[in-house]
């Protein structure tokens, strides 16, 4: 086996590779800033202002990568999110100023309400059997208004990231309904409850005040229901179905891979700031370290790579041409 692995001959036969054009960034941009911060928890991430979404969107163009990921942090929140569908609101005047900017760039939308809720969750919220929990019908109207004003102000594909059931059908007849049958959904279909969406929390201000999302994101542990997510996703109308954290859940890539349309993985905030801790003490080699990683995320099955080292990857990549 090893007469192929020399170092003239082990490129030709590389099973996977890593492009740009696989690369999603996550992009936060906060209408309470006036200049840019970086997030504390993902150093080298930061929350932009508005007046800076048009800019950051040309540098990651610039830097080969075809599509981002938007998420707003709007002024106000309240019970009912109603910041999340103004059509002045934050994403959709992000959406708007970058599509003004880069007429080119993909512009996905996450498509939630816990960023605009003051209570934290994903949509609205009332009393359930055991207590307060997000309720699964009231807020699918919730999602469809946020998901249509996100495809009029000018996003090529929403993502909604609730993981209500029954949303992905919800949106996509909303949308046909007012016009919108060329925006694309890329469903957050097969989301875990995980332990690595800390740092995310910090940088979109999405912290709950009570309870957490078990009641509506996948049990870690529970392959064949993640399965069935993606598979009820998938006859929702989905384009795209997602695998959310990446690293921990390769066997479930790899599944979800074999439904026949395009997978994508989000490699989440804590996993990128273990490897960016990592780095910082010198534990690890970040570069060597976020490769393989996003290597092995492609291997496994995602056609899009959603990850927070999107821009340094593709300035590595374009090194090692
Ligand atoms: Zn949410």
């Amino acid at each position: 086996m090893r007469r192929l692995r020399g170092r003239i001959l082990r490129p030709l036969f590389s099973e996977t590779r890593l492009s740009p054009s696989d690369l999603v960034a996550p992009v936060f941009i906060d209408e309470t800033a006036e200049k840019k911060r970086e997030i504390a928890s993902m150093p080298g991430q930061f929350r932009y202002p508005l007046s800076m979404a048009g800019d950051v969107a040309r540098e990651i163009h610039d830097a080969g990568i075809r599509a981002l990921l938007l998420f707003g942090i709007p002024k106000e929140k309240d019970a009912s999110a109603s910041a999340a569908f103004d059509p002045d609101g934050v994403v959709q005047r992000a959406v708007r100023a970058i599509r003004d900017e880069v007429p080119e760039m993909a512009i996905i939308t996450d498509v939630c309400a816990c960023e605009y809720t003051d209570h934290g969750h994903c949509g609205i919220v009332g009393e359930s059997r055991h207590g307060p929990d997000l309720l699964n019908d009231p807020s699918l109207d919730l999602m469809n208004r946020i998901a249509l004003s996100h495809a009029e102000s000018g996003a090529d594909i929403v993502a909604p990231s609730c993981m209500l059931d029954g949303v992905v059908q919800s949106i996509r007849a909303a949308l046909d309904r007012e016009g919108h049958s060329d925006v694309a959904i890329m469903s957050y279909s097969t989301k875990f409850a995980s332990a690595l969406y800390g740092p995310f929390r910090d940088a979109a201000g999405s912290g709950f005040r009570f309870g957490d999302r078990s009641t509506y994101q996948l049990p870690p542990g529970n392959a064949r229901e993640a399965l069935l997510e993606s598979m009820l996703d998938l006859d929702e109308g989905a384009d795209i179905l997602m695998v959310k954290p990446a690293g921990f859940y390769l066997d479930i890539l790899a599944e979800v891979r074999t439904l026949g349309i395009p997978v994508a993985a989000f490699q989440v905030s804590g996993e990128y700031a273990m490897i960016r801790a990592a780095a910082e003490k010198g534990w690890l080699r970040e570069r060597d370290v976020v490769l393989e990683t996003l290597t092995c995320i492609r291997r496994a099955g995602a056609d899009l790579l959603i990850t927070y080292f999107a821009r340094d990857v593709a300035g590595w990549l374009d090194e090692e041409q």
